[in-house]
Parts: C-alpha cells; structure tokens; sequence
C-alpha cells in the first residue's frame, strides 16, 4: 500500500483499473445520460424520399425560371399521402410541409411567394431548382454509422433512436454504489441530535452527489464504532460495485476502517493523500482484484465532499463507459492573497464572479474541513499546488468549476 502520495498519483491508482460495467438492453427512452455500448448504424433513409419544406406548390424547375410563371393546379399532396399521378409541364400541386415531392417535380415554391386563383397558381418570383426540397438521405442514409459506441445519450440522441426505430440498445449500466457512515457520535436527520451527537449529513452528500453523477447509491446507514458493527455494514456494502464509507479512517483509537477492510479481504492501494482537505483517504478493491473499488472517505463533511470530488467522481463516470471524466476548469483571477504552507495541494472553496472575459475567485470564508457551509456557497476548488506558499491578489490560479451556471452569469 502506498501512503503519502499526490493527487494526481491517486487519481491514477483508482482509474487504472476502471473498466466499464458490462452492458446491458435497455429501452431507448430510458438511456438518457448512459453511454452506448454497440455502434448505432441506420437500416434507414431519413427523410425517407424527397419532401417538401415548406407549405406551397410543388413545380418544375423549368417552369418557374422566370417571374410571373402562371400554372395549373393539378392535385394537392398532405404530409403522409402521395402524389395520385406525376407532375406534367405546366402544372403545380399543392403541397404541405413534409408532404412527399409528386414524381416530375423537383422544386417547391413557397405559398408567400405565389397567388392562386380559379385552379391556377401565379408563381411571382424566379425560384431556383431544388428550393424548399428536403433530399431523401440529408439527415441518414441507409448504413450510416449514426451513434459511434462510447457516445453519451443526450435528448438528441433520444430522438434518433426514435427515428431509427432503435427501440432496444446496449448501453452501459450506472454503478451501484453503497454508501456508509461509522461513528457513535452521529444520529439520522430525523432524530435530534442530543447530548453532543450530530446528524449524518456526509451519507446524504455523498449520495447526492453518486446521484449527480449518474450513480445509483444505497445508503446502509450508519455503524457504530465497533470492529463487529462496522464489519457488518462494510460487508453488505462489498455487492455493490463501489463501497464508499465515511469517517474512522484515521488514526484514532475509533478507526477501525482499514484494518475491518483489510479483514474482509479488501487490498488497500493506498492511504494519505497530500492534500487539505482530505488527507486521510484510503482506496482499495476487494476480491482478487474484480470485487467492489472501495473508498474510506475523510468524516469532516467537506473532506468527504471533495476527495469524493476529485476521486470517486472520476471512476463512477469511468464505470458508466464515460471518457470526458473531469469537470470543465478555468484560470480565474486571485480576489486577494491566498497563503498556506507547501507541502499540501490545497482546494479553496471560491465563489466566481464574472469581470469582463475573466472569472474573479473569492474565497467562501473559513475554510476549516468540517464548514459545510463553505461548500454550499462553492462554485468551484481553486487549486493551490502543493509546493506553492503563496499565489498574490489578481494572478491566475486553476479552478475546478463545480457549478457550470457561473457561465451563464453576467457579465459584473
Ligand atoms: P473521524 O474520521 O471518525 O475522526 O471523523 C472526523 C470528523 O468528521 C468528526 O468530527 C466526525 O464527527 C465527523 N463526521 C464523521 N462522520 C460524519 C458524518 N457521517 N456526517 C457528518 N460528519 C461526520
Ligand atoms: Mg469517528
């Protein structure tokens, strides 16, 4: 096991092994935020035939070269009918959006363009050939690889599986995830808190945020500080594909964390991260190296909050057959000078202010591991490097944006 290593070592010792789950059939409406596990190629044509654009007459293109052309009106074609015979010279058929091109025509005028009357349309402009026509084939042709394996399924996708008639795919599952808390001082937020004790808040963020990611998480509640009660909570917890515990993972008397995984046959890949928050993180797979990733999470909430963050976000998204696994980041502006030790990569809850094309970072106060309050009020972790002491008022430093809605803001 490997202790005292930087964030960026860690992060890659828990996706070094992320595969992802296997894929299983779903309905296509239900796969929304999954990742496609098969290429998606079309057995159709879409538009299916030539169609029209816009409501207006279908003509041939000779017969509207000039302004003024006058034709008769031989037929009308709806969306979902078809021309009763081919358009000769001289005519024009009335046509509604979608309405498939009479055979003979080639061009639709649009009905703001034309005059009828008495079974005659008047076409008064030029019109090119083609104008208002919607090719067969210019959205999918027949065999087109349309959906790539590994593409996330957003709403547009959603609709082309529709038009494709793809009513079943192979898309990666969300990780299940069991979420558990250890400690005799914490209560369920129901129950008052007395004589000391506090509410287990980190099960609820944790599991909030599996659920941000895509996760599906089971909250097995809290253990008591027990080697027995533990052992059991973390048992039930190694079905899941990822374990995450919070709390009693550092050197206390009370921590009985790692040596209770270490007994349920969990190898630890490491323990101690050099980072503030969060410095006592332990990581390991149960099993021969197949069975649940396992997280001991730091007990102080924004502890547990941000090493779920850098660590445990990255993998579940992993899991899900995700790619793009890191939030958007930015090079925001110092608001005013920010000083620690080196030694420690730090994450700074800051607030982001827009200042013209820059973001301005702001500290969100204390900054103590057990102010919840400072994550609340986060948008992002500004990243001060572990060697660094100093990063001076208006200098650029990293931010991991937490919150994207900070790019829809204005402008201050
Ligand atoms: P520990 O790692 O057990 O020493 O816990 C560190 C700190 O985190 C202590 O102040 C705990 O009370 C607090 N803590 C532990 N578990 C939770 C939890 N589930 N929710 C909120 N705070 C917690
Ligand atoms: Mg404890």
């Amino acid at each position: 096991m490997r202790t005292g290593i930087s964030v960026p070592e860690a992060r890659a010792v828990v996706l070094e092994q992320a595969r992802p789950l296997a894929p299983e059939v779903v309905a296509f409406e239900s796969a929304l935020g999954r990742v496609l596990a098969e290429d998606i190629r079309s057995s159709r044509t879409l538009p299916p035939a030539d169609c029209s654009a816009m409501d207006g007459y279908a003509v041939r293109a000779a017969d509207v070269a000039r302004a003024g052309a006058r034709l008769r009106i031989a037929y009308e074609v709806a969306a979902g009918a078809q021309a009763p015979r081919a358009l000769a010279a001289g005519e024009a058929a009335r046509i509604f959006t979608g309405a498939p091109l009479p055979p003979g025509a080639d061009t639709v005028v649009r009905q703001e363009d034309t005059e009828a009357r008495a079974g005659e349309v008047r076409v008064l402009v030029a019109v090119p050939r083609g104008e208002s026509v919607r090719e067969a084939g210019e959205d999918v042709k027949d065999g087109d690889l349309v959906l790539a394996a590994g593409a996330r399924v957003g709403p547009a996708e959603i609709g082309m599986l529709a038009a494709l008639g793809r009513t079943l795919v192979h898309a990666h599952r969300h990780p299940r995830v069991a979420v558990l808390s250890g400690g005799d001082e914490l209560v369920e937020p129901h129950e008052a808190p007395r004589g000391g004790r506090i509410v287990s808040s980190n099960a609820y963020s944790i599991s909030a945020q599996c659920r941000a990611a895509g996760a599906l998480p089971n909250n097995l509640g809290i253990a008591r500080d027990t080697p027995g009660d533990l052992e059991r909570l973390l048992r039930a917890g190694l079905g899941a594909d990822v374990l995450i515990s919070s709390a009693g993972v550092s050197v206390g008397d009370h921590d009985h964390v790692r040596p209770t995984l270490e007994k349920l046959g969990v190898r630890l890949l490491f323990w101690g991260v050099e980072m503030k928050p969060g410095y006592p993180i332990a990581f390991g797979r149960a099993g021969d190296g197949s069975g649940a990733f396992v997280f001991g999470l730091p007990g102080n909430p924004v502890s547990a909050m941000v090493t779920f963050e850098l660590f445990a976000r990255p993998l579940l998204l992993a899991l899900a057959g995700r790619r793009d696994l890191a939030r958007p980041e930015i090079h925001a502006l110092a608001s005013e000078p920010f000083h620690k030790k080196p030694g420690r990569e730090h994450y700074v809850r800051v607030c982001l202010a827009r200042r013209g094309d820059d973001f301005v970072a702001t500290p969100t106060g204390n900054q103590s591991s057990g102010v919840l309050r400072s994550m609340t009020l986060a948008d992002g972790l500004l990243v001060f490097p572990a060697g660094a002491s100093e990063i001076a008022a208006g200098a650029r430093a990293r931010v991991i944006v937490l919150d994207e809605s900070i790019f829809a803001r204005a402008i201050g």
